[in-house]
């Protein structure tokens, strides 16, 4: 069975770059060629309609009916115009994943033949029947419908000959079912929030903007060196495999040239994005070997995400033109750096401003100041939450496990604003303080001059970093719908600006001044925050002591960390944020706990048939030719000599034997800790004990399994090895 592998090798080693075939036309001109865009739309509208939706999107209001029909007129259409021949409802369900579900346009005509047909009803509203989607016990109850709607703000677009129409998905009551629905709610949240606090400032400001740009880590394994890893197709990550002798340590690969069949398939998917309308930007190497990263230009946060999952789809399609299958998995290998999706995150004002920038002027930096340490206050707050929001069973093996970064949020400044912020902590009216920066900075706060800030000094380690306009959120994983995140985090600061608003509005009702009240409020929640604050190191053993001094969450399970979202101080935000009900969180977290246990499920029953079925096996024929070795020797050699000679295979021998019944012993106790587990009631303690007795046991059948990979003839092991699956290109 070890053919597999070498066939699998030499299949992969043999590979030319597969010839891309470029569009003939410029970007300009194919760029967002598959999407209905502002541009489409005034193509295919009547002039009333296109007018109306139009306003309906700019000023995030809904649709009327006819309106509807004569959109859905339009965009079928176009649709069709461009090769389209069904349409689906896009949405993303709990599952993490999107979900489609695809109708052709045409119905009977009732006279034998067909007609096209779509109209605004099709458009705006559906049932998809969608019964085995997660759904935490909403839809279990006396009303099982699940609707899909429109997400006017998002447009459609088509892939695969199919018109894709991004939408919600909620329960006939009301209860949101996917990612966006609380998306759009807290993104909603944040523009009210942060538009009020932005007019102190500027009186003109009708709109704040969240905006996106994520950083899209991802792997690259040959496919069929893909196919002969079971582990990696059933569960994306490599469940074995020892350490290559050359790993990540010169890291010659992070500065080194893109390979040729890489750059081939970076070129076929970013002309994909691009005529999706996904402004796909920089490309390169990430410090592992097969590691790369693929970035977009931001946009607003919705749009972006759906981009992002789009990319998702696309990337897995286009790698399979190459030969080459996506690793989205936080942590493939073990051993060497898993994969993340940084999310940069602003918000900036219909009128241009960027609310986390400094600015040239005393009022503009005052309003800098004010936001960020909102900001600060959210985080800080929050930060057992937000951590929550990013752990799933897969994001587990980067944050909290034996690598780096820890399972804890703490917030990265930067040294200017470092002084800055103690500066204002510090001073008590309105007088002029001194921050120590490149050069000495006079800054007084109501005067304050222009404040360069300078984000040379960014920290790596941090897993949510200040970086000169934005906040770079960094511990989102690569598989994941950034959504989860930024509901959290924009539900938070929108909480978090609100309050701050009323108070500051309360100042000024007892007749203080707008910049005065601004800072007093500002000072109070720089000193009330100061623990979430770290610049340090945060790969560091002290920095976990020292967090958990601060009272910041430090907490590893995974399990555990999801009841941060039952919290009172959540239940209220959210509920506060109009984001979630107390029974969305519930049944959210009821998915949550049920997606971690299937992981880790899938993962263990993975596990124990590669340990029987394929390793022992291949370990025992090693050790029977060890043993047909000794026998000769035995017969050849006698006496002492035999026995010297004998020395090491008999210790060879021995050895596969105990770490094969290891291996064994293991899988037994694995399998049973499983039973015990399956027959837990609840999701929450079913989870638990998955993470407690299921995944420990993991952990050593593995080890064992590494240490036999060392000992085995090459020639008989049958997994393609981690050299192979890294460095093959
Ligand atoms: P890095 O050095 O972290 O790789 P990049 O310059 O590649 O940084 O930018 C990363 C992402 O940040 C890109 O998607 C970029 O568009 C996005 N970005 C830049 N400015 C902002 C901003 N103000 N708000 C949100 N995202 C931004
Ligand atoms: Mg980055």
């Amino acid at each position: 069975m070890s053919n597999l592998r070498f066939k699998s090798v030499e299949e992969a080693s043999g590979r030319k770059a597969v010839k891309v075939e470029l569009p003939k036309e410029r970007v300009e001109t194919y760029y967002g060629k598959q999407v209905f865009n502002r541009q489409k739309m005034f193509e295919y509208l009547p002039k009333e309609t296109f007018d109306s939706l139009v306003k309906a999107i700019d000023n995030r209001e809904p649709l009327s009916r006819e309106i509807a029909d004569s959109v859905a007129d339009g965009m079928k259409r176009w649709a069709i115009d461009n090769g389209a021949r069904h349409y689906t409802h896009w949405f993303h369900p709990l599952t993490g994943s999107t979900a489609e579900k695809h109708d052709a346009f045409i119905e009977h005509d009732g006279k034998g033949g067909v007609v096209e047909k779509f109209n605004g009803k099709l458009l705006v509203q559906q049932e998809p029947d969608a019964s085995s989607f997660p759904n935490g016990g909403i839809r279990n109850t006396f009303e099982a419908r699940g609707y899909s709607a429109w997400d006017i703000s998002s447009p459609a677009f088509i892939i695969d000959n199919t018109l894709c129409i991004p939408t919600v998905f909620i329960s006939y009551t009301g209860e949101s079912l996917d990612y966006k629905t609380p998306l759009l709610r807290a993104l909603n949240s944040v523009d009210k929030a942060a538009t009020r606090v932005a007019r102190y400032f500027n009186p003109a400001v009708n709109h704040v903007q969240t905006y996106l740009g994520w950083e899209q880590e991802y792997f690259l394994v040959d496919e069929a060196l893909f196919a002969a890893r079971p582990d990696l197709v059933m569960t994306g990550r490599t469940l074995m495999g020892h350490e290559s002798a050359k790993n990540q340590q010169l890291e010659d690969h992070y500065f080194g040239s893109i390979p040729s069949r890489v750059e081939a398939f970076m070129l076929d998917l970013e002309t994909e994005c691009h005529k999706l309308g996904i402004p796909a930007k920089t490309r390169h190497n990430e410090v592992a070997p097969n590691q790369f990263e693929l970035a977009p230009v931001f946009e607003e946060c919705n749009l972006a995400n759906d981009h992002n999952l789009l990319l998702m789809s696309v990337m897995e399609e286009v790698a399979k033109r190459h030969n080459f299958r996506v690793l989205l998995h936080e942590k493939p290998f073990a051993g060497i750096n898993g994969s993340g999706k940084h999310n940069n995150w602003s918000l900036g004002t219909d009128k241009g401003e960027m609310l986390f920038a400094p600015g040239k002027n005393s009022k503009d930096n005052l309003r800098f100041i004010a936001f960020v340490a909102n900001v600060m206050a959210a985080v800080h707050r929050h930060n057992a939450l937000l951590k929550a929001s990013i752990m799933n069973a897969t994001n587990a093996h980067r944050l909290g496990a034996n690598e780096a970064p820890p399972a804890i949020i703490s917030m990265f400044l930067g040294s200017q604003l470092s002084a800055i912020l103690e500066a204002v902590e510090n001073s008590e009216g309105n007088e002029k303080i001194m921050v120590k920066g490149k050069e000495e900075m006079r800054l007084d706060v109501a005067q304050i001059p222009e404040l360069m800030i300078d984000n040379t000094d960014r920290n790596r380690t941090s897993p949510f970093a200040f970086t000169g306009n934005r906040f770079e959120y960094r511990a989102v994983g690569s598989s994941a719908n950034c959504a989860s995140a930024l509901i959290a985090l924009n539900a938070a600061v929108a909480a978090q600006l609100d309050d701050f608003a009323d108070k500051v509005d309360a100042r000024i009702s007892n007749g203080e001044e707008l910049d005065k009240a601004i800072l007093s409020e500002v000072r109070v929640l720089v000193k009330a925050s100061k623990a979430i604050h770290f610049d340090g190191n945060g790969y560091s053993e002290e920095w976990k002591e020292e967090a958990a001094r601060r009272g910041l969450d430090t907490e590893t399970s995974a399990p555990l960390m999801y009841d941060a979202y039952m919290l009172p101080s959540s239940i209220e935000m959210f509920d506060k944020a109009g984001v979630f009900s107390k029974k969305e969180i519930e049944a959210r977290n009821e998915v949550k706990w049920e997606m971690y246990t299937k992981k880790i499920q899938i993962e263990s029953r993975v596990l124990g048939d590669l340990a029987i079925n394929h390793i022992i096996p291949a370990a025992i024929r090693y050790q029977s030719l060890l043993l047909d070795n000794v026998y000769k020797i035995k017969e050849l050699f006698k006496g002492d000599k035999s026995d010297r000679i004998a020395a090491q295979d008999l210790a060879s021998i021995e050895s596969i034997s105990e770490h094969i019944s290891e291996i064994k012993s293991g899988v037994a106790a694995m399998v049973d800790a499983r039973r015990k587990a399956n027959r837990i009631e609840s999701e929450r303690e079913k989870s638990i004990a998955y993470h407690d007795d299921v995944a420990p046991k993991m952990e050593t059948i593995r080890y064992h399994i590494d240490k036999l990979e060392l000992m085995v003839d090459n020639e008989i092991w049958p997994l393609p090895k981690y050299r192979e699956l890294l460095f093959i290109r």
